[in-house]
Formats: structure tokens, C-alpha cells, sequence
């Protein structure tokens, strides 16, 4: 050990001093470029926020990121609200003989295909309108010229399925229903469906097409019945039951040929499951039904009292699980799906 004088004991611990500096900020250094890795890694908004408080690298990425949406900021969609701010309440209906398919369409431009959604919000529920359908393209043209602006100043998403019957057997309204629900179904998955008659037309928009905890039954009232309910537990015409709903009672029965029966089959289903049936206050629930005389090939269904007796035994068997057909086209016309079905005979 040598001899060594104050200066030169200065120097020697100014040596230590650098020596601690420099390995101090090597492993600050290398924190600093390993948690920059590990923050990197994620890319949403939290971890832009985190490098955000960084340095020059932190800052340069931060840029890369918030960039576009500072220059074009895309506006988050939001829940349409609770009640739409389009409704009208009620309205007088026009049935114009002069009115034509071209005009419908170009009234209702912003339908795709037969669907809409809103294009400011995010509709709070998304809803398959089914139409079971054969020669009455009068009452066609009527429903969607109306239903259309209905719907959309409902603020809902939806679209309308039209289920012709092929040929000129027995019409079966229950089953074309049963094929409309299975066939939406390939396309979206529906959440709310409404079985819907052609020729009802809804008077006033608070009468909502959505779905609720219990089926519902829409029309409470119509002009040819002095808009009282047709009788206690009528549940036809226009029902709307959520996707659940309908397959836990296996939909419809498939073996109502011609008028009648269906649809009360239909509340015995909803009975046996033990809901309940809701509808709208009757001021609203009123509708519209353009006049027509019964169709030739569905004649009253002389059948239908036997076989609502024998609903509690059959309905697991008869209905969405046993109803077979034949598609025969899917035509997405800009207005409506129109599906062409064999059904078969009674
Ligand atoms: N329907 C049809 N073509 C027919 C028979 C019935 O399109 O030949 C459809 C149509 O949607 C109609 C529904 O089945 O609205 C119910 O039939 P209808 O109007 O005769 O029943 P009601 O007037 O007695 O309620
Ligand atoms: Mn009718």
C-alpha cells in the first residue's frame, strides 16, 4: 500500500463517485426501456393513457396512436334512448290504389335487403318482423309503405320476412310462421320475432315492436271490430315473443290447415309454460285492417276445436322440432326477404 496525499484521496473517491453515477443510470436506463416493452404490448385506450406520462420514445408512440382520432375523430355510438325522440303517436293511415313498389323503395332508400338499423345509435333491440304470405301483394305493398317508417321511427333494427306458400294446397299460416323464425334465424341472431298478419296495419307508433319478459299481443283493437278486443284470450294477428320464448313453446303447431285455431293453439303453449300474455294500453294497440273477403284455398278450419284439445298432449312433438319443408328461393329484395316454401298438404 503506497503513500498517498489528500489530493490524491479526493481524486480516488471522486473515481467511486462517477463509477456509482454511471452504473445508477445504466439500470435506470434499462427499466426505463423494459417497462416500455411490457406497456407496449397492450393497445388500448388504458395503455395509450400510461404511455402518455412517458418520454421522448412514450411520446413518439403516443403519437402513432391518438393521431388519426384527433384528426378524424369517429364518434362513438351510443344506446338509442328509452323512448325514441321520432315517435308521432297517432296517425291517420293513407291506402292509395295509385301507390307502386318503385315508390315504396324510394321512400325507404336507407333499407338494405329487407333490413335497417339506425345510423346514429345503437337500437336497443333487434327484431325479425315475419309475414306469412300468399296473394295478397296489395296488402304487401300497403304494410311496407307503412312499416317501414313505422319501425325506423322506432329507432329499432330489423327486418322483414315475407313466407309465401308455394302452390295452391290448404294455406297454413301457424306453420309459414314456424319457417319464418327457423330461416331468420340463418341469417341473424334475432333477438325479439313479431308474427305478423298482412293486412293489420299499427295506428300509432307507441305501440312498440319489442319484445318483453312475457309474450305479447299487440292488437288490442282494430276498425272492424270497433277497436275492442276480439274476444278474451285472442292472441292472433300480431304477437311478438322473444327468440326464447318461441322455442320453449316449440313455436307453433304445424297442423292447422285453413282459418282458425292457430292462434289460440299458440296461448295454450304460452299458458302450459306458465307466462303470462301482455299488451300495450288500447289506446295505442289499435290497427287497421284493410278490408278483404276469407281467401279462396283457407277455408274455417272445422277441425280446430278437436285439436286444441289435444294441444296440452301434442305440443312437444308438434312444432318448431318437427316442422319439415322445403325452401324453394330466398329472394333478398330491397324491401323485404321473401322466402318461398313448400310446405306440403294436410
Ligand atoms: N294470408 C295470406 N293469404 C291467404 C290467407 C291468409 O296471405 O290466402 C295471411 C295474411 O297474412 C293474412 C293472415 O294470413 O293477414 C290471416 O288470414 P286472414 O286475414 O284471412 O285472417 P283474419 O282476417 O280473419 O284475421
Ligand atoms: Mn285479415
Amino acid at each position: 500500500m503506497g503513500f498517498c496525499s489528500p489530493v490524491c484521496k479526493t481524486l480516488r473517491r471522486g473515481k467511486y463517485f462517477v463509477l456509482l453515477v454511471l452504473s445508477l443510470s445504466v439500470l435506470a436506463w434499462i427499466t426505463t426501456f423494459s417497462g416500455e416493452t411490457v406497456k407496449s404490448v397492450s393497445t388500448d385506450s388504458a395503455s395509450t393513457q400510461i404511455i402518455a406520462k412517458g418520454d421522448g420514445l412514450r411520446d413518439k408512440f403516443n403519437s402513432w396512436t391518438a393521431a388519426p382520432n384527433r384528426v378524424n375523430p369517429t364518434p362513438q355510438k351510443v344506446k338509442c334512448p328509452q323512448e325514441s325522440p321520432l315517435l308521432q303517436g297517432a296517425r291517420k293511415l293513407s291506402f292509395e290504389s295509385s301507390l307502386k313498389l318503385k315508390d315504396v323503395e324510394t321512400e325507404n332508400k336507407a333499407v338494405t335487403e329487407g333490413v335497417y338499423e339506425p345510423s346514429d345509435c345503437i337500437a336497443r333491440q333487434s327484431v325479425a318482423i315475419l309475414i306469412p304470405h300468399r296473394s295478397r301483394e296489395r296488402h304487401l305493398l300497403y304494410f311496407l309503405h307503412h312499416l317501414h317508417p313505422f319501425l325506423q321511427r322506432q329507432q329499432l333494427h330489423y327486418a322483414i320476412y315475407v313466407i309465401q306458400q308455394s302452390g295452391d294446397a290448404t294455406f297454413n299460416r301457424a306453420k309459414l310462421l314456424n319457417v319464418g323464425y327457423l330461416e331468420a334465424l340463418k341469417d341473424y341472431s334475432w333477438e325479439c320475432f313479431i308474427f305478423h298478419d298482412v293486412d293489420l296495419i299499427p295506428e300509432n307508433d307507441h305501440n312498440l315492436y319489442v319484445c318483453d319478459q312475457h309474450p305479447k299481443h299487440l292488437v288490442v283493437g282494430r276498425n272492424a271490430t270497433g277497436y275492442k278486443l276480439h274476444y278474451k284470450g285472442y292472441f292472433g294477428g300480431v304477437t311478438a315473443m322473444t327468440k326464447d320464448q318461441f322455442f320453449q313453446v316449440n313455436g307453433f303447431s304445424n297442423t292447422y290447415w285453413g282459418w282458425g285455431g292457430e292462434d289460440d293453439d299458440l296461448r295454450i303453449r304460452v299458458e302450459l309454460q306458465k307466462m303470462k300474455i301482455i299488451r300495450p294500453a288500447a289506446a295505442v294497440a289499435r290497427y287497421t285492417m284493410v278490408f278483404h273477403k276469407r281467401d279462396s284455398g283457407n277455408e274455417i278450419n272445422k277441425d280446430r276445436m278437436r285439436l286444441l284439445g289435444r294441444t296440452p298432449k301434442v305440443w312437444r312433438k308438434d312444432g318448431l322440432n318437427s316442422c319439415s319443408y322445403k325452401t324453394l328461393s330466398v329472394d333478398r329484395l330491397p324491401l323485404y326477404v321473401n322466402i318461398t316454401v313448400d310446405i306440403g298438404k294436410p
